[in-house]
């Protein structure tokens, strides 16, 4: 995702190495490059000019630079000033009130709200544990109630029925009386949408939002849509009290407008992210790690934000400091976190989330699912102390563990280096994290 615009800033940041100090005259290059990738990138205009007025002052006023280069200062201004952007810091879900909490889904036909409404009832499940109940109010479209309902059948979440003869308002209050009678802690309502703005659709979501008084209503939009994703996002909050966005479809997304000018043009938090079509493809919205993600560092946290999500938390913690530490990570660790790669669906699933250049060394080492297989064979034809102290293993040692796995020496030396690569990949990360990071990349 936002591939293009990552490119694009590397760019400007190879090009600053070298000089002295940032200066008015070669952050002038820098900074056009930057406006450059952003209008490319399909940001709105106006944003993009504050964003770059933004820059150059906080630039210029960055004297104390310590022992930065004028590339990895310039970066950090970027990097700040992109999550000041995109709202400082996630804005979670508000769900404080008498249940059941009430979530309104609005936007465009093919947004992604259905999809979107299920995602998120999982996700209040899983990670909060929330009872909650989907109900349509599409009363436009038979398939669309149909499509929550089977949606809602296949993730196991309490729906609630309603037909096409009814009021779009009549069957929501009935489902927040339902909701209220069951004891669910929150009820997701699916609205109609239209291919684009029209008075009648809006004139029924007022209503709706009157009538239920939700502590949310969210808007979703596809990030594909760029700028145009925005301009809806604005009418929108114009005529409905929104209280966060949901950016569906990021995954298709090389350019990256819409995430980086909607927060600024509406006013409004991106609240989720849709990452995938599958029903575990949403996530919380961090400006401060898409930021990252936008600059080529990776998403560090997000990845270790799912590890602990998909295995034991004390373990996952556990292994966190470890790795956040660069000490005490050794081929058990190593192993579990090829576990939990598993999880989270492979290899490709987490290029994405790695540092530009650390992708780019795992895919020009081909690192795939199958070579995952065959690591974790090896792993686990070695012993214990082997894979707490790898450097005891020696020759024999290995012709014993590559017979064990049914792989040849050449595999088990592969996979040592690999472990010391890692360990090296995470010394990078250890303290200071993005700075070490930094000047690792431009180094
Ligand atoms: P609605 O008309 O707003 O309810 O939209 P739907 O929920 O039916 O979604 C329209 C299409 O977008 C479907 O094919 C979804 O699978 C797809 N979709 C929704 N969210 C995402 C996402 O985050 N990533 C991807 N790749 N596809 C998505």
């Amino acid at each position: 995702m936002l591939d293009n615009l990552t490119q694009r800033l590397s760019g400007v940041i190879k090009n600053l190495r070298g000089q002295a100090r940032l200066t008015e005259s070669n952050i002038q290059d820098a900074l056009r490059e930057v406006r450059m990738a952003l209008l490319e990138a399909d940001v709105a205009l106006p944003v993009v000019k504050d964003f770059i007025a933004q820059v150059k002052e906080a630039a210029l006023g960055q004297e104390v630079i310590g022992n930065l280069n004028p590339g990895q200062a310039f970066i950090g201004v970027v990097h700040r000033e992109l999550t000041k952007l995109m709202g400082e810091h996630n804005d979670a879900l508000n769900l404080a009130t008498t249940p059941p909490a009430v979530i309104l889904m609005a936007g465009l036909q093919g947004a992604g709200k259905t999809t979107t409404s299920g995602k998120l009832a999982k996700l209040l499940r899983e990670q909060q544990k929330k009872k909650v109940l989907l109900v349509s109010c599409d009363v436009y479209r038979p398939a669309a109630i149909e499509q929550l309902r089977t949606l809602a059948q296949q993730l196991e979440i309490d729906f609630f029925a309603s037909d096409i003869s009814q009021k779009p308002q009549d069957i929501a209050l009935a489902a927040h009386d339902y909701a209220k009678k069951h004891y669910h802690d929150v009820l997701i309502v699916d609205t109609a949408g239209r291919l684009a703005i029209d008075a009648a659709m809006m004139e029924e979501i007022k209503q709706l939002n009157a009538a239920l008084k939700p502590i949310e209503t969210l808007f979703v939009v596809d990030a594909m849509t760029g700028q145009d994703a925005v301009n809806t996002a604005k009418a929108f909050g114009e005529a409905l009290p929104l209280t966060g966005v949901i950016l569906t479809k990021l995954d298709g997304d090389a350019r990256g407008g819409a995430a980086l000018s909607v927060r600024q043009i509406t006013g409004k938090p991106i609240k989720f992210i849709g990452v995938s079509e599958k029903p575990n493809g949403l996530e919380a919205f961090h400006p401060e790690r898409m930021a990252s993600r936008v600059l080529g560092m990776g998403d560090v946290l997000s990845l270790l934000e799912e590890a602990q999500r998909g295995v034991d938390m004390a373990e996952a913690q556990k292994l966190a400091k470890k790795v956040q530490s660069g000490k005490g990570f050794d081929l058990n660790d190593f192993k579990m976190q090829i576990v939990q790669m598993r999880k989270m669906g492979g290899m490709s699933a987490l290029m994405d989330k790695l540092p530009a250049q650390l992708s780019q060394a795992a895919a020009g080492a081909q690192v795939d699912d199958k070579q995952i297989n065959r690591i974790e064979g090896i792993i686990n034809s070695m012993t214990p102390l082997e894979r707490s102290k790898p450097e005891l293993i020696k020759a024999s040692r290995k012709r014993r563990i590559a017979m064990g796995a049914g792989v040849q020496v050449m595999h088990v030396n592969q996979l040592l280096n690999q472990f010391e690569q890692s360990q090296k990949m995470m010394k990078m990360f250890s303290k200071g994290g993005m700075g070490k990071l930094m000047r690792g990349m431009a180094g």
